[in-house]
């Protein structure tokens, strides 16, 4: 298990078309592990295959109720409406108001190639729609309404003991 490295904006390898995974392998396995590990320590939501460099169709998501692994995702229906903040390990430092669909279906495989699909609502819905995105080259970044707004740091205030 490994963290790897997160790809930034401005890498190519985020605007490509991400290929079908066809056979699930020693590798493909390590490498959704890694990703599991790497979004969970740059405290993500969620991670697809090409921010770690692999143009896979791969997608690992954890809003807070447990890792989901999507593999060669397609959203099959989508409904409702939501406009919110997002922001992406990708582009560090910054977010964006983008509009999602708020109710999403997605179909997928899991880990031992079984299609299943599933279903996410608000946050999940958002998340769906964000790392599928990712497999297609696309970034939320040309999709905001106003543009991109840097993340203002405020230092925690030092507590004497
Ligand atoms: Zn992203």
């Amino acid at each position: 298990m490994a963290i790897r490295e997160v790809r930034e904006i401005g890498d190519d390898i985020l605007t490509k078309q991400c290929k079908k995974v066809t056979k699930m392998t020693f590798r493909t396995k390590m490498l959704i592990t890694d990703m599991l590990e790497t979004m969970y320590e740059k405290n993500g939501v969620g991670l697809a295959a090409p921010q770690v460099g692999v143009l896979k169709q791969i997608v690992v998501i954890d809003v807070g109720e447990g890792p989901i692994i999507l593999i060669n995702p397609e959203i099959t229906e989508t409904s409702g409406e939501q406009t919110g903040e997002e922001g992406c390990l990708s582009v560090p430092g910054k977010w964006g108001i983008v509009t999602r669909p708020d109710h999403v279906k997605v179909r997928a495989l899991n880990q031992d190639m079984v299609p299943f699909e599933v279903e996410g609502e608000g946050l999940l819905a958002r998340a769906f729609c964000h790392e599928i995105d990712h497999l297609h080259g696309e970034l939320y970044v040309n999709k905001t309404q106003d543009g991109l707004h840097d993340v203002s740091y405020e230092p925690e205030e030092e507590t004497e003991e």
